[in-house]
Order: structure tokens, then C-alpha cells, then sequence
């Protein structure tokens, strides 16, 4: 769907490029043997390169040289073998080198691609400009005195991979299927964690307007956005924002702005043309990446299967719709989840898993997703193991339990974490197959609705339901459904 601002007069589109930043996961620092662990004390995980101090030497981390490389060839990237880092110069008060070790000219990645999903099982390519490696800076922290700003340096170093994207999309939902896709393949990947709350993700939000056809317009920076839900605000309030600007005579100036959620504006934080002339230069206390064809290769050979793959996997193999195979790809511990669900299941039923592939995901999407999202638990936190909901289903696949009575086992496994097995024998729930015992329920039932037996007989088919429904209550919900449609019919048309 064509995402249109309308102003007074004319219609706008809007032009989005993004610049991500992800934290790469290493142990250590891009340039130190400092540690990067979230939540540690202020400034206990800082070696004295990352403080800056005089003389110190970076060396470069191969963890997280390794790590963009992966990144980039799941981006569908071009690896180049050969790059630098370079010194993007400026002042900020928590990074205390005075400059940033950055990649300017030579990045560790060039171009690719992201197929990004969007409703309706749609889908758009978004390119992807490049990819380079640079140290984070420290954090400032205002609140702790009220003369002074103190700062904390443990996540001065730490590396952050870039992903620039091209002005590529043109909506809101656009750019946050980006954002998410980027999230769900970089931790697929395990190159980054992807969490956006503790400031592992963030994104840099470019914006500008256009009427259609137009050339692009000036855009304006927002920057480090870190939720998808903010991506969409902002950009839907700033391209608002371009627009009665546009519209009302005045020009965009280029500048680098700040998304208050709160208010639900945007306001301005420096302009671009005043600010910045970083001085790049070569960084001369390192010397350039090179790498060979070997790099690249084991590096590849440790991907993981991809989410768009494994999803076309899911359809074409397991018999799973667009929707649902989207569903379980999106986060890889559900992937994960119903993988080992399947096999399970399979081997326990003795089938095919393409034969229990869908009853295993409409369980999982339906019961178990719903449970998990009733007690705000994730799918890692669940007390229902992927190898006890394959009992679970397997107890249904053999007849031992209808799938009316697993939903109320499953309630059960939910609060307890006891075994499927163990509850239906505890509280007697074996499903009735036995024909002579049905048979004994239902000519009781027929005896006792002699009423219904006439009208039935008349002509008033619907009324089988109300006999099915008399046995199932007569038997606890045990009895087998399959058995008792196929008893009762005979014997109602007497
Ligand atoms: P800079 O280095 O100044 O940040 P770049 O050329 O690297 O500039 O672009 C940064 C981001 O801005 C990229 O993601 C790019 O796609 C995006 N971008 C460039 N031009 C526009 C535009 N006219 N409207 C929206 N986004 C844009
Ligand atoms: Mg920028």
C-alpha cells in the first residue's frame, strides 16, 4: 500500500534511508582486551586504550572483524578484502580519544540486499549501502549530581557495525519490516543481540519529502531511535512536520534532530551544515584489514540456516502457510522450538513430519504462543518443553486423548510442568474408544430424549449434534468423537 501525506495542496511521498548501528557480540572491545557485558558498575570494564590515554595502542579484535563479515554475507553483502579504519574527529565528552576509529572510504562491507515481509505476505527489496566497523562511545550521565555530568567509559571501544541502508523505502511499515528483518537476521546470525531496550540496537532515522516524481528532498536525521514502534512514530511525525513546512512556502534545512516520544515531536539538536567536518584521515596507528578467500569461506560455512530460507523451507517442505511459517521464523528460539517440536512428533507418531508439521504449529502458534503471551513469558521461559508438547500432540495423534481434552491437559502443563502422560493418568483421562462401552452410552441417551429421537426421525437432522453432545457429556468429554459420530447415525436412523 502507497504510504501519501496529504498537505493543503499536494500529495507527499516520504523517503527513508537508515543508518543501524548494532552492537557486535565479543567478549572484548574492537580495539581492547576490555570486557563488554551489559550492567557492569561505571567504568569498571575500561582498559587504558579505551581511556585514552597517552601512548596507548589499539589492536584490532579478529572476533569482531569475523562477525561483520558473517553479518554481511547473511546481508547478501559484498565482502571486501581489503579495508581501513580511519579517524572521524570531534569532540564529545565521553570519548575521551577526541576522535572516533571509524571506516570511511574503505568498509569492511559494500552493497547488498534485505528482502523485507510486509503485510499481506508482500514483500521489498531494500538495499544496503554498506556496513563498517567503529568504536562506541561512553555515556554521559546528568542525573547523578546536580552541579556535575559524570560519565562512564565501559562502553567506550566496544564495536558497533553500521549498516547503512539507500533511501530505499517509502513508508513507515517499510522501514520497520527493515529494522526488524535486520534484527531477526543479525540474531539468527548471533552477531549481535539485537536488543534494542539496553541500546544494542539503534537506529539513525533519515527523512525527507517529495511530491511524486520529484527529485529526492532535503532530508533531516533522527537520531538513535531504539524501538521499531518509535521508528514508525517518528517518521510519520516528521514527514508531517516536512510537509506544513513545504506547503506553507519555507524550505527543510538539513539538520539532525531528536524524536521525543513523549510529545510526539521532533526537535532540532545541531544543524548538519555547521557541524560537521570531521577531517578524516587514515588511522595511523592501525594498518589496513586484508583477509583471503578462506576468511570469507569459514565464515560463511558457520551461518546458520537464514530466516527467508528456513521459511521457504517450512511452506515448501512442511506444508506451512506464508503466515505461520512468517510467525515462527521471526524469532529463531521458535524456529528453534518447532523444529525439535516436529521431529519429535514424527518419530513419537511414527509419520512424516510434513504429515504433523501443521497440527504441530497451529499447537504452538495457537495454545502455546497464547499461553506464553497470557503469563508475559517468552518462548525460552516456557514450562512446556518442545519434547512435552510432542507428547502432548502425540497423545492426540494416537487417540488416547481427543483434542478437546488436550486443551485442558495442556492448562495443566502450562502451570505445573508435569508431562502430558502423568496427568492424563492422574486424573483418568484416556479417551473412550471401546465400541460396546459407547454403544451401552448411546442407546442410554436414546432412551432418555425419546422427544428428540421423533423429531430427529422427522426430518431434523441438526439434532444429531444434541446427541452427540448428551454421550460426550455422559462420558467426561472422553469418549472418542470419531467413534461416536460413526455409532450414533445407525442407530438414530433406527
Ligand atoms: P551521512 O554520512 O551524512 O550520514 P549518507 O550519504 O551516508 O550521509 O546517508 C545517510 C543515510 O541517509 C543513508 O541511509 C541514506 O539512505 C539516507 N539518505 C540519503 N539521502 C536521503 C534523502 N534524500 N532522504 C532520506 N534519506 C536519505
Ligand atoms: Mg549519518
Amino acid at each position: 500500500m502507497t504510504y501519501i501525506i496529504q498537505g493543503a495542496h499536494d500529495d507527499f511521498e516520504v523517503v527513508i534511508g537508515l543508518e543501524i548501528h548494532a552492537q557486535v557480540t565479543s567478549n572484548a572491545k574492537l580495539f581492547s582486551g576490555a570486557a563488554t557485558e551489559f550492567g557492569a558498575e561505571p567504568n569498571a570494564q575500561v582498559s587504558l586504550v579505551d581511556a585514552a590515554m597517552p601512548g596507548m595502542l589499539p589492536t584490532i579484535n579478529e572476533e569482531c572483524i569475523r562477525q561483520a563479515v558473517r553479518s554481511g554475507i547473511a546481508l547478501g553483502a559484498q565482502i571486501n578484502k581489503f579495508s581501513k579504519f580511519d579517524r572521524k574527529n570531534y569532540f564529545y565528552a565521553d570519548l575521551p580519544q577526541g576522535y572516533q576509529i571509524s571506516q570511511f572510504s574503505h568498509p569492511i562491507v559494500g552493497e547488498g540486499v534485505v528482502t523485507v515481509d510486509l503485510e499481506g505476505g508482500k514483500t521489498k527489496e531494500i538495499g544496503v549501502e554498506r556496513i563498517h566497523l567503529e568504536q562506541d562511545a561512553g555515556k554521559s550521565m546528568h542525573d547523578q549530581h546536580p552541579q556535575f555530568t559524570y560519565v562512564d567509559l565501559n562502553r567506550s571501544g566496544v564495536a558497533l557495525m553500521e549498516i547503512v541502508s539507500k533511501p530505499d523505502m517509502r513508508s513507515p511499515e517499510e522501514a520497520a519490516a527493515y529494522v526488524t528483518k535486520i534484527r531477526t537476521i543479525l540474531r539468527y546470525i548471533g552477531s549481535c543481540d539485537g536488543n534494542m531496550e539496553q541500546g544494542s540496537m539503534r537506529a539513525d532515522v533519515n527523512v525527507s519529502v517529495r511530491k511524486h516524481g520529484e527529485p529526492f528532498g532535503t532530508r533531516c536525521e533522527l537520531k538513535n531511535i531504539n524501538s521499531v514502534r518509535f521508528v514508525r512514530q517518528a517518521i510519520e511525525v516528521e514527514a508531517r512536520r516536512q510537509v506544513d513546512i513545504i506547503e506553507s512556502g519555507g524550505v527543510v534545512d538539513q539538520e539532525t534532530r531528536l524524536f521525543d516520544p513523549n510529545k510526539g515531536e521532533t526537535r532540532s539538536m545541531r544543524s548538519k551544515e555547521e557541524a560537521h567536518d570531521y577531517r578524516y584521515f587514515p588511522c595511523p596507528d592501525l594498518l589496513p584489514v586484508e583477509f583471503d578467500d578462506d576468511f570469507i569461506e569459514a565464515a560463511r560455512e558457520s551461518l546458520p540456516e537464514l530466516p527467508d530460507a528456513k521459511k521457504n523451507r517450512f511452506m515448501e517442505e512442511l506444508g506451512l502457510n506464508d503466515y505461520t511459517a512468517g510467525v515462527l521464523v521471526a524469532e529463531k528460539e521458535s524456529a528453534d522450538f518447532f523444529e525439535v517440536l516436529v521431529d519429535a512428533l514424527a518419530k513419537k507418531a511414527g509419520k512424516d513430519a510434513g504429515k504433523v508439521a501443521v497440527k504441530a504449529s497451529n499447537w504452538l502458534t495457537g495454545d502455546l504462543f497464547g499461553a506464553l503471551n497470557k503469563a508475559s513469558k517468552t518462548i525460552t521461559e516456557s514450562p512446556v518443553s518442545a519434547a512435552q508438547g510432542a507428547d502432548l500432540l502425540a497423545l492426540i495423534e494416537d487417540g488416547t486423548i481427543s483434542g478437546r481434552i488436550a486443551k485442558d491437559v495442556f492448562e495443566v502443563m502450562f502451570e505445573t510442568g508435569k508431562d502430558a502422560e502423568a496427568i492424563v493418568e492422574e486424573k483418568g483421562l484416556k479417551q473412550v474408544s471401546d465400541t460396546g462401552e459407547i454403544e451401552k452410552i448411546i442407546d442410554e441417551v436414546i432412551a432418555a430424549n425419546p422427544g428428540q429421537v421423533e423429531q430427529y426421525r422427522g426430518g431434523k437432522d441438526k439434532l444429531i449434534g444434541f446427541f452427540v453432545g448428551q454421550v460426550m457429556k455422559a462420558t467426561g468429554g472422553k469418549a472418542n468423537p470419531g467413534v461416536v459420530n460413526k455409532l450414533l447415525k445407525p442407530k438414530l436412523d433406527g
